[in-house]
């Protein structure tokens, strides 16, 4: 029986505050609090539809420490499940610390007006939560968080050592919009406009944005050109999978998406320089995001399938070995359970198993951790029972 409090009414907070309200036996009691009241009210009425749950709604802005911490003072939850933005990464963390609770999130810290992420900000608080006594647990998502996972899995029960992971993204959704974004755009949008980047033998190579690409034979969904992205599970895993020589990630896009990324960023709509509109300094890329479908309610128009795995290969009692280990969800099925699209589900699950694994005491260690560094067994075992069901193959080795 636990108090959790989730930070963040978008697409990601309604699938955790569905998934936590299902299993009323681990969260007894639930708080959802973000920047719009009336985002958190239409969320908790339809977690009342469908499970019966009472959820308390609470107004917050977390770029305020003081505010949150003295919120988390008074409702003292066992938890903090932080859905907002990345940019609300380190307040959160630093309210978490103030009021003594455990922290949990699923992308890492970004500064709003620099298009940079890293783990470097948010590993600085390491020594503050070993000492208070708590957890942080950094990137419970799919990518990163089931995809960390999933290369820790392989790493205990498939090799003896990993040489190469390949971290492949596709999602053969369509939503029927000639442009949208599956998550928070603005997040999205500067997360694949910046440099392509991939680890190799202990070097970061930088690649011009979208500049490598490759077609990849993703199941049930077939084959997809791939491109080559920087993503911030490659900073943790490079760090924690030993004797890795080479890690790289990899998204689909579909031709349309581009070609309108393409045009926007041409005429200067991804940029977050403010530019002066009539005396009002304005960052086109949150006009852009203001003017694009809001990705909460893509969910019903969704149609399709979303393949999310890692390509691994290294070796097994001496000989070449190549497994893909993999999740497959269809859209429509994530709509019909909690009335959002895959991308938020398979975001929102793994929040949700996190949160478990940290009130269970499992995975409850003092200290900040990305997920490659806990046991993954309890976790990959939830996935089946929860809703991401996963499988693995084995390939022919390179
Ligand atoms: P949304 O934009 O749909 O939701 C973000 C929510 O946070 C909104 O309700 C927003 O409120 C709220 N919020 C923003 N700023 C504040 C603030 N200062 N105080 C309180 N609440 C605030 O995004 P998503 O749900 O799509 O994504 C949520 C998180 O999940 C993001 O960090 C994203 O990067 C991450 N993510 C991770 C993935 C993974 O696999 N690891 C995949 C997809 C997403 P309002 O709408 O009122 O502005």
């Amino acid at each position: 029986m636990s108090k959790i409090i989730i930070i963040g009414a978008g697409g990601v907070g309604n699938v955790v505050a569905h998934k936590c309200a299902q299993s009323s036996n681990i969260f007894s009691e639930i708080i959802l609090a973000s920047k719009t009241f009336e985002k958190c009210l239409a969320i908790a009425q339809s977690v009342k539809d469908k499970t019966g749950k009472s959820i308390k709604c609470i107004r917050l802005d977390a770029d305020d420490v003081t505010i949150t911490t003295k919120l988390l003072e008074n409702e003292k939850p066992d938890l903090l499940i932080n859905v907002a933005l990345p940019y609300q990464d380190l307040n959160l963390m630093d309210a978490c610390l103030n009021a003594k609770v455990d922290y949990l999130d699923t992308a890492n810290y970004e500064p709003p007006n620099e298009a940079k992420f890293e783990y470097k900000w948010q590993w600085d608080y390491e020594e503050r939560f070993k000492k208070a006594g708590l957890t942080a647990l950094l990137g419970s998502g799919f990518d990163p968080g089931v995809t960390n996972v999933f290369c820790a899995y392989a790493q205990k029960h498939y090799f003896d050592s990993i040489e190469t992971i390949d971290i492949l993204d596709a999602n053969a959704g369509d939503h029927g919009y000639p442009f949208a974004t599956n998550f928070n755009p603005e997040i999205n949008i500067r997360e694949i406009t910046q440099k392509g980047r991939y680890w190799k033998e202990g070097k970061w190579i930088e690649v011009a944005p979208m500049s490598i690409h490759r077609e990849y034979n993703f199941p049930e969904i077939g084959k997809k050109n791939a491109y080559l992205l920087y993503h911030e599970e490659l900073e943790s895993l490079s760090k924690n999978i030993p004797n890795l020589k080479k890690i790289r990630f990899w998204m689909t896009f579909s031709e349309q998406y581009l070609l309108h990324l393409e045009v926007l960023q041409n005429v200067g709509m991804t940029s977050i320089k403010p530019i002066n509109v009539k005396g009002i300094q304005i960052q086109p890329i949150e006009f852009l995001k203001s003017v694009l479908p809001d990705p909460a309610t893509l969910g019903e128009k969704t149609k399709g399938k979303t393949c999310i795995g890692c390509d691994i290969s290294g070796l097994k009692d001496g000989n070449k070995k190549r497994i893909f280990i993999y999740n497959v969800s269809d859209h429509q099925k994530c709509y019909a359970e909690v009335l959002s699209q895959a991308i938020s589900y398979t975001t929102g699950v793994p929040a949700r198993i996190g949160a478990e694994m940290i009130l269970n005491k499992k995975w409850r260690k003092p200290g900040v951790w990305n997920m490659e560094e806990m046991d993954p067994d309890p976790f990959m075992e939830s996935l089946n029972k929860y809703g991401i069901p996963w499988n693995v193959i084995n390939l022919k080795p390179k």
